[in-house]
């Protein structure tokens, strides 16, 4: 899938110190795979991999991220810009009804979204009205009225004293409909009118034709684009031939319940610029939510925790951490081997060293160590941290040389790196005891250095 994909390519830049040109060229080789398996249309991938290569290569150096979560960070906003950025919600009339029409193929999902549309408006306090244009499918106005019946919304349909042997099968002018029930709505004071329409399995000029006409009888405040987000490679061609047919202003994802990656979403959104403004994920009339590209961008990465480590990276240091330190120091208490791990993971799971350690006392002192220092460093600490018990990391004294070498083994290094990890411990302990003393504010000191 195309979330394993990046997941493994992005795990390969994990731990790199610096990207060459060709760990750029081979990440946005996999990205390019990864997207083209999702079926994201290809020209869209082309686009999308050549602004990512380009912004990789000239990103800043950042004091907060390493390379690799550049690389994420990169990815993730270009995909919650072709996504459409910020979640769109309907522009709604200023004067009358505000007119939404649907459009899409037959079986995208419109008449369900009629509904599920109509409830969500409901809820908040709209007054919406269903129109059944579509006169071409049996029992699509029956359809209709069930889906209106379940979310306890009116439905204008073109017959309404038939017989449910005429509603099988209408006939009719399905502009003359629309027309009607726009009208219908202004009279009867609705503040929203939704107008289902006919599609067909694949575009066709009739279909097209009669949808366009329909928009300029009407003229909605919205034209929604309603996709099966399970099509594939179709999708840009059937998103861009209803954007030349009827110009809509914004997209709904259906099915994404199903198996979609987000595919069909990406390639849409792009081609047409138009942005996504619902998902549609279940056949119940509740199965509908806004879209909100930065969530949909995190399914598609599906880097959730990356992106939040890569947030508080950017956020930089803990601040409860920070305060449970001052505090300890306030209280004269040891700094122990637990402390001193528990800061290593932290460090580590903020995934920068630098900007971490430039914002620590005395970090002017050991710039140039910064600038060497090497991240497996801290691996190496965590083991040997880890091979001591939990009475050895709270009372260093105690480790005697039978100690070290166990703890030396354990860890799989050498005796001398156990000395030296405890002596720089106790020299630490030293800097901070003193830090406490002289009142140091907040920010606990780096002791492995
Ligand atoms: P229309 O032809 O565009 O009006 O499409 P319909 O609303 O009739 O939907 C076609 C089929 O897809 C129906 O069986 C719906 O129950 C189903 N459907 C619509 N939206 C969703 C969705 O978000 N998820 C799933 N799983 N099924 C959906
Ligand atoms: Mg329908």
């Amino acid at each position: 899938s195309l979330s394993d994909r990046l997941t493994a390519t992005f795990k390969n830049l994990r731990g790199k110190g610096r990207l060459t040109e060709a760990d750029v060229d081979a990440t946005v080789r996999e990205i390019r795979r990864a997207l083209l398996d999702a079926d994201v249309a290809v020209p869209v991938v082309r686009e999308f991999t050549g602004r990512v290569r380009e912004r990789a290569l000239g990103a800043e150096v950042s004091a907060a991220l390493n390379p690799s979560q550049q690389i994420v960070k990169i990815v993730n906003e270009e995909l919650v810009e072709i996504l459409g950025g910020e979640t769109r919600r309907i522009r709604l009339a200023k004067n009358g009804p505000t007119i939404i029409m649907l459009a899409g193929l037959q079986g995208a999902g419109k008449t369900t979204l009629a509904g599920k549309l109509s409830k969500w408006l409901k809820a908040q306090g709209h007054s919406p009205l269903l129109v059944a244009c579509d006169l071409q499918r049996p029992n699509a106005v029956t359809q209709l009225q069930v889906v209106g019946q379940r979310a306890n919304v009116p439905v204008f349909a073109p017959h309404p004293g038939a017989t449910s042997q005429e509603l099988e099968h209408p006939a009719g002018d399905p502009i003359a409909v629309a027309r009607a029930g726009v009208e219908e709505a202004r009279q009867k004071l609705h503040d929203v009118v939704i107008v289902d329409t006919a599609g067909r399995l694949g575009v066709d000029a009739d279909m097209m034709e009669q949808a366009r006409q329909i928009r300029r009888a009407i003229v909605p405040n919205e034209v929604l684009f309603v996709i099966d987000s399970m099509i594939g490679q179709d999708a840009v061609n059937t998103a861009l031939a209803f954007d030349e047919g009827v110009n809509f202003t914004g997209i709904v994802l259906s099915k994404l319940d199903g198996d979609a990656r987000g595919g069909a979403a990406l390639s849409v959104s792009s081609v047409t610029g138009k942005p996504v403004m619902f998902a549609s994920t279940g056949e119940g009339l509740d199965d509908f939510e806004l879209f909100h590209p930065d969530r949909m961008a995190s399914r598609i990465l599906d880097m959730g925790d990356i992106l939040t480590l890569i947030e508080q990276a950017e956020k930089a240091w803990d601040k409860d951490e920070a305060a449970r330190m001052a505090k300890k120091f306030a209280d004269q208490e040891d700094f122990t081997l637990e402390d001193f791990l528990a800061q290593m993971q932290q460090i580590r799971n903020m995934g920068s060293m630098k900007k971490m350690l430039m914002m620590m006392p005395g970090a002017q002192n050991i710039r140039q160590q910064l600038e060497q220092f090497d991240e497996r460093e801290i691996d190496r600490v965590e083991a040997i941290v880890r091979s001591m018990t939990p009475h050895e990391r709270l009372a260093p004294k105690i480790i005697n040389g039978s100690r070290r070498a166990r703890i030396a083994r354990g860890s799989g290094v050498h005796v001398s790196e156990v000395n030296g990890l405890l002596e720089r411990f106790a020299q630490a302990q030293k800097m901070m005891k003193k830090m406490a003393q002289g009142g140091m504010p907040g920010m606990p000191g780096m002791p492995g250095l």
